[in-house]
């Protein structure tokens, strides 16, 4: 079995950058990744608050380039699977569907996915009206009525996203209150976003294709139904952890807890981007902490001479 000094779980900014400043200090790493470099800033279409691009950049391409940037300087991307992770072994041990591999220090860099809304029918109706990523399926309902829940940035973002796209979009959040920035706000106005406030979704009606969602005023308790061809769902992300449940501290939210130094609560365990306990998560905190991270393995690793 191969062993590393870095083995970064993950592609994403947090994990590529570990892996550049890895790397660039000599070391010998690998990043595991399942599907694309980038992660989930892959299927964002325009990143317009990282630094350095003005005119906002390609998630998919910047995700790229990040990898490829590691890889300039020695990091190997092994794309697979991982299917157990073992961190409390010496050195700890990653089997993936590419293989076992031992690292001397880990990275976990895993992200965070969609939380679902949770209702019957939901997984049936996912690619038949039910959608979790506006720029990945926004296209799919060019000139058709959707619904977006949630009342965060990213709820925002999809509607907004969607309002050049379809003929009539909803966001229906369960307070009178956006989470979401300030300044996306008159936007939504602007582009003629309807908002529907105090609202859950408390039903999705099909056919063979989602044609409706049931919507009930969290106020008055009053149900109604919402004719739509697609619920776009972007109610909070749930943190990847599954993999090291029990082997490491996380919080109530399921989150891997670790500060700025992204150290865990196991030795030469550290965990950087969104699936670290943090209050900002962006391309550019996971970056952040990916530097921070390769800083503090470094120093674990000097230690254990
Ligand atoms: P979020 O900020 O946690 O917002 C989740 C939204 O979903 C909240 O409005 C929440 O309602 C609602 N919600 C949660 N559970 C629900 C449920 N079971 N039923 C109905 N509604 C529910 O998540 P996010 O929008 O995915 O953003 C995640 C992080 O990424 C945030 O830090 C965000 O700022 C960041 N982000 C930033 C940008 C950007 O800056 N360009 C873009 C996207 C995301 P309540 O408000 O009532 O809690």
């Amino acid at each position: 079995m191969k062993i590393y000094d870095v083995l970064v779980i993950g592609g994403g900014p947090g994990g590529n950058t570990a892996a550049l400043y890895a790397a660039r200090s000599g070391l010998s790493v690998a990043v595991l990744e399942k599907l694309s470099a980038g992660g989930q800033m892959a299927t964002t279409s325009v990143i317009d608050n990282y630094p350095g691009f003005p005119d906002g950049v390609d998630g998919f391409e910047l995700g790229q380039q990040m990898e490829q940037q590691a890889q300039k300087y020695g990091a190997e991307t092994i794309y697979g699977e991982v299917t157990e992770a073992d961190l409390l072994a010496e050195p700890k041990v990653i089997r993936s569907s590419e293989g076992d591999f031992a690292g001397r220090t880990v990275v976990l860099a895993t992200g965070a996915y969609p939380r679902e809304l949770g209702l019957p029918g939901e997984q049936d109706l996912r690619g038949r009206g039910v959608a979790y990523c506006a720029t990945c399926d926004g296209m799919m309902f060019r000139d058709k009525t959707v619904v977006v829940n949630g009342g965060g940035n990213t709820a925002v973002e999809d509607a907004l996203y969607l309002s050049r796209l379809c003929a009539k979009v909803y966001l229906v959040h369960r307070r009178d209150q956006l989470r979401a920035s300030a300044v996306y706000r008159r936007a939504l106005d602007e582009q003629g976003v309807e908002i529907l406030w105090n609202s859950r979704v408390t039903a999705l009606k099909r056919e063979k294709r989602l044609t409706a969602v049931e919507l009930e005023d969290v106020k008055t308790g009053e149900k109604r139904e919402l004719p739509c061809d697609g619920i776009f769902v972007a109610i909070g992300r749930v943190p990847d952890t599954g993999l090291f449940t029990g082997q490491l501290e996380l919080d109530s939210a399921g989150y891997i807890v670790a500060d700025e130094s992204c150290r865990t609560s196991v030795p030469g365990v550290f965990a950087v981007g969104d699936v670290r306990t943090k209050a900002v998560r962006q391309v550019i905190t996971a970056a952040a902490d990916g530097a921070n991270a390769a800083h503090f393995a470094e120093e674990y690793l000097l230690n254990q001479l």
